[in-house]
């Protein structure tokens, strides 16, 4: 017995029978058991886990354990789980009906509270960050009437075929063997090389290499697209000043800049990390926090580069779903919690729990980096300062998956993977932190003790 074998949620055994069963069953008629791959716990091996319910910093799996959830629907559920003005603002929004095909009260008043926080002056309301991000790319072509665009390796935009190139998050966990930042070759078959033939993939943070793209591709680049602040291979902000340069760049080269606030927007800051960090881009997309946990995701910017999109203009967009009365309910409710006090709290939480991290991980000798941008944090597993994919990849993911299962067996449920965010929300409270500090000790003994494992 080690001395966090005695806190609350310590020891639950490896095995997950109930949740073994339903993956068994999962396995049967899904793809892999689950519908989206990180999920499937691929990265760090072992059984997934099914939650059936969430509550404040909580997750409860089938097999009756408790989590304090450092995940949180990966980012969208910034109140914790089941927060009480998000549950009620969609119960009364579905007592009154799910879906109308119509305009409604509701997108407007949320599109409203987006615009007042972020610098768009329109935006348009879809169903999830990957639509946001393709239909901003089509909107950027059919304005500038140019094809190529330039994406940065580990910045994950979603699963759009040409944005599927060097792609981080679940892309970056499934295809570690990607090593081809320069090139446009696509990370999945099924997306053809005429898909990614107009996609430049650069190395993130390299102002030298955004120059070099654009001398080498006059007249033809409609966009580039970044992460406002990548998450998605693991927390990597940007140097200083490198998106209001990249603005700047594209706009002398008659390019436009998207800037991709699907996980930062409303997470990073309350304005989204360009509130921190303004650049001056053309186009943003936001998804996860202003969906509350439902689907609803969008993108906007300039009014007279969205005076483009259908029906004023002739770059086609639509949804049957989109701006969905439940989704903008949970919405609005969620940004209307997303107060300068919740960031002050979310601020000091993740600084906490990074710090506490940090602590243990020293002590038990594990080569480590905490990397912050705005609220969001992530741990690698490397000594070494990391600035893009190529760093983020010379992580040691064995250790981190010796890690992971040492957590969640005791009771705190991080990213089954090393390349995600540990996201807070403003539920996590004293009692939450309490039970990660227990955890942590034996845990980056766990990873030390990995360590020697390639
Ligand atoms: C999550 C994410 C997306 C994709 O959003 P989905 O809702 O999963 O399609 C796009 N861009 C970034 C930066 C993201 O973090």
């Amino acid at each position: 017995m080690t001395s966090a074998d005695s806190t609350a949620g310590a020891g639950y055994p490896s095995d997950a029978p109930v949740s073994q069963d339903l993956f068994d069953r999962a396995r049967t008629v899904v793809p892999g058991g689950v519908n989206s791959p990180v999920r499937a716990f691929q990265a760090v091996g072992g059984t997934p886990r099914f939650m059936v319910r969430g509550s404040g910093p909580y997750l409860f799996d089938a097999d009756g354990r408790r989590y304090v959830d450092l995940v949180c629907s990966w980012g969208p559920l910034i109140l914790g789980h089941a927060h009480p003005g998000v549950i009620e603002a969609v119960t009364a929004a579905a007592t009154a009906g799910t879906s109308f095909g119509t305009p409604t009260p509701g997108e407007v008043t949320l599109a409203e509270e987006i615009v007042a926080r972020t610098p768009v002056e329109q935006v348009r309301l879809v169903n999830s960050g990957t639509e946001a991000t393709m239909s901003a790319i089509r909107l950027a072509r059919g304005a500038t009437g140019r094809t190529k665009v330039i994406k940065f390796a580990g910045c994950y935009h979603g699963h759009v075929d040409a944005l599927l190139a060097a792609a981080g998050s679940g892309v970056a966990t499934l295809a570690e063997a990607a090593e081809r930042a320069g090139s446009a070759v696509p990370d999945s078959p099924g997306v053809t090389g005429a898909e990614t033939a107009d996609t430049i993939v650069l190395p993130y943070n390299d102002l030298a290499a955004v120059e070099a793209a654009f001398a080498a591709n006059p007249d033809t680049v409609a966009a580039v697209i970044t992460e406002a602040a990548a998450g998605n291979m693991g927390v990597v902000a940007p140097r200083d000043g490198f998106n209001g340069r990249l603005a700047e760049l594209a706009h002398r080269h008659g390019a436009l800049l998207i800037v991709d606030e699907v996980m930062t927007g409303f997470r990073a800051a309350r304005g989204g990390w360009s509130e921190l960090d303004p650049a001056d881009a053309d186009l943003y997309t936001f998804g996860k926090v202003m969906g509350g946990g439902l689907p609803a995701a969008a993108f906007g910017g300039r009014r007279d580069i969205m005076a483009q999109l259908a029906p004023n203009g002739p770059v086609y967009q639509a949804g049957t779903l989109s701006g969905n009365p439940l989704a903008c309910a949970a919405g609005l409710a969620t940004l209307r919690g997303c107060t300068p006090e919740l960031y002050a709290q979310l601020d000091a939480t993740a600084h906490t729990i990074a710090e506490l991290a940090d602590k243990a991980l020293t002590e038990a000798g594990v080569p480590h980096r905490v990397s912050f941008a705005g609220t969001m944090f992530s741990v690698f597993f490397t000594d070494a300062e990391v600035r893009d994919f190529a760093g983020a990849k010379r992580q040691h993911t064995a250790a981190y998956a010796a890690f992971f299962h040492a957590m969640l067996n005791r009771g705190v449920y991080l990213p089954p993977s090393a390349f995600e965010v540990w996201f807070v929300s403003g539920a996590h409270d004293a009692a939450a932190v309490e039970q990660i500090a227990a955890a942590l000790p034996d845990a980056a003994r766990a990873a030390a003790a990995a360590l020697d494992t390639p």
